[in-house]
């Protein structure tokens, strides 16, 4: 096993636009930034580009050793949160290696806790969906809530079945009552919103965005989807039982006159009867076709700096499609 590099210390700067792309959270603090194609955030520190979580690890701890492997006890590779941090020999590794193979998951990872049975009867039990679960779970297994929260919506654990078990998407599953906005928040909210200039067209979110598109916002040190702000700042109110569907399939867009609210089935039946799941170009959400994705994918195999934003740039598309694109997350069925 390589070494990694030495992690140098960070300028008040950097260490500044790291924390903003790590936003703490009673769980996983989820980089927000660039990522490895296995999902590890990454970041770049004087020209050199290191693995987030290391950094984390070094922030929180003052070094980070060349040779020690950071692991997540949470099982989620863009988490940054220190205390979900440990620390490994790459002697423990290789024999972890030689022992299990490369792609080693669940209980043969020694960093886990949980067993394949343990796992197997919390996914029973959420099934039956109860008030404050993933703590008493959390605390019942002696694992952290994320860990419990992973395997509800299926980033973790993927390989034990159980029938009647559907994983729920994290953004589905913990919702927080949006609370009352101050003048401040207001505008900052409005500011990243960009109205289009027909009366029906949509208001695209410019800010931060989750995986699937949906706007991001943070509210009094809470993340909330920006749709659903918009939704309570038009009708005053949001029950946060129900989600906020888009009758314009476009997550990023906030215009409340796109937004009605429903339930989680509503929500699915929609996605049936437009053809969201559909992909690629017949997807109606994307402003990419095969042939921009094409010439794209063939850029992205010369690489060089500052590619991606360019490259973005160039495509009227967020920063994140072009990297997701590169990193065979989306649009993989166009071959180059
Ligand atoms: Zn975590
Ligand atoms: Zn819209």
């Amino acid at each position: 096993m390589p070494k990694c590099l030495p992690i140098p210390e960070l300028i008040e700067r950097q260490s500044r636009n790291f924390r903003a792309r790590a936003p703490k959270s009673d769980g996983c603090w989820e980089w927000t930034g660039n990522l490895s194609t296995t999902g590890y955030g990454r970041v770049s520190l004087g020209g050199q580009v290191f693995l987030a979580h290391r950094v984390a690890y070094f922030l929180a701890n003052g070094e980070c050793p060349t040779d020690l492997l950071i692991r997540h006890t949470c099982h989620n590779h863009r988490c940054c949160n220190p205390s979900h941090l440990i620390s490994g020999s790459s002697a423990d590794n290789s024999q972890d290696m030689v022992d299990h193979g490369r792609s080693t998951r669940g209980e043969q990872n020694y960093a886990s806790v949980l067993t394949d049975k343990n796992v197997a009867t919390i996914k029973t039990k959420l099934i039956t969906p109860c008030q404050n679960q993933i703590i008493l779970l959390a605390r019942e297994y002696e694992v952290c809530p994320s860990s419990i929260r992973n395997i509800k919506s299926g980033k973790t654990w993927k390989h034990i079945e159980v029938v009647g078990f559907n994983p729920t998407p994290p953004a589905l599953c913990n919702r927080t009552p949006i609370p009352e906005l101050t003048l401040k928040q207001l505008r900052n909210f409005w500011a990243r919103v960009r109205k289009g200039v027909g009366k029906d067209d949509c208001w695209e979110w410019v800010g931060d965005h989750i995986k699937k598109g949906y706007g991001r916002l943070r509210l009094g040190g809470r993340n909330f989807l920006a749709h659903r702000v918009s939704f309570f700042l038009a009708n005053g109110e949001l029950p946060s039982d129900l989600i906020i569907r888009h009758t314009c399939n476009n997550p990023p867009c906030c215009n409340p006159n796109h937004l009605k609210s429903g339930t989680c089935a509503d929500n699915t039946r929609d996605r049936i009867v437009s053809g969201r799941s559909i992909r690629g170009e017949q997807n109606c959400i994307s402003v990419l076709t095969e042939e921009f994705v094409t010439a794209i994918k063939i850029a992205c195999k010369t690489p060089f700096p500052g590619q991606i934003k360019l490259l973005a740039k160039k495509y009227k598309v967020h920063v994140n499609t072009i990297q997701t694109i590169k990193a065979g997350r989306s649009w993989a069925h166009v071959r180059v």
